[in-house]
């Protein structure tokens, strides 16, 4: 499996859309029992390690099956944090430099909420970047994938074929394309009719 190219730098080493698997780049686990613990199971980041906190009387086999949870639950929160827009512009500018050879450099990049019908937008000649508040919560490789496709219209206006060759780059471009197309669809999709009224 190859290293995910977008962890964050402070983060762990493993993104946190994928699911640990065996063999992968997962950070070191701590599993730490302790006689007080009775029933509850905790865990935390220290550094690019993961602390897992179980009761003493715990079996190996439960301890796994908690890891594994506990890891879960760890990697859902880290991606549903939100981005504030100063972290957004750093982002910009790992991006740019990871993909365009930080040919990219916007002025501003920032969140905004009256943008519903549009995932991301720029201003060339301003250098501006919007973000939607919709992406929020999105998985990380989805938030990228909008930056980058916005980062490379300060380089290329419209989509060409020049566009498309300078997201090529970045290889998670067709998934997260899918992902926002399912978003969209999701959105049309007629409601459920509600329960019938008696
Ligand atoms: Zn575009």
């Amino acid at each position: 499996m190859p290293a995910d190219p977008l962890h964050r730098a402070t983060g762990p080493q493993r993104s946190a859309t994928s699911p640990p698997s065996p063999g992968s780049a997962v950070s070191a686990v701590e599993v730490r029992r302790s006689a007080r613990r009775r029933r509850t199971v905790s865990a935390y980041r220290e550094g690019d390690r993961t602390v897992v906190l179980i009761p003493a009387r715990m079996s190996e086999a439960e301890e796994q099956r908690w890891v594994n949870v506990m890891l879960d639950k760890l990697a859902a929160q880290e991606s549903k944090r939100v981005l504030g827009d100063s972290e957004l512009s750093e982002r910009a500018q790992r991006l740019s430099e990871q993909f365009f050879d930080g040919r990219a450099r916007p002025t501003s990049v920032r969140w905004v909420t009256n943008q519903n019908t549009r995932w991301g937008s720029c201003t060339p000649s301003e250098g501006s970047i919007r973000l939607s508040h919709r992406l929020q919560g999105m998985p990380e490789y989805v938030v990228d994938y909008v930056l980058l496709h916005e980062l490379a219209h300060l380089l290329v206006p419209g989509h060409g074929p020049r566009f498309w060759r300078l997201l090529e780059a970045y290889p998670r471009t067709e998934r997260a394309r899918g992902y926002l197309e399912g978003v969209v669809a999701a959105d049309r999709l007629p409601h459920l009719p509600a329960a019938r009224e008696e």
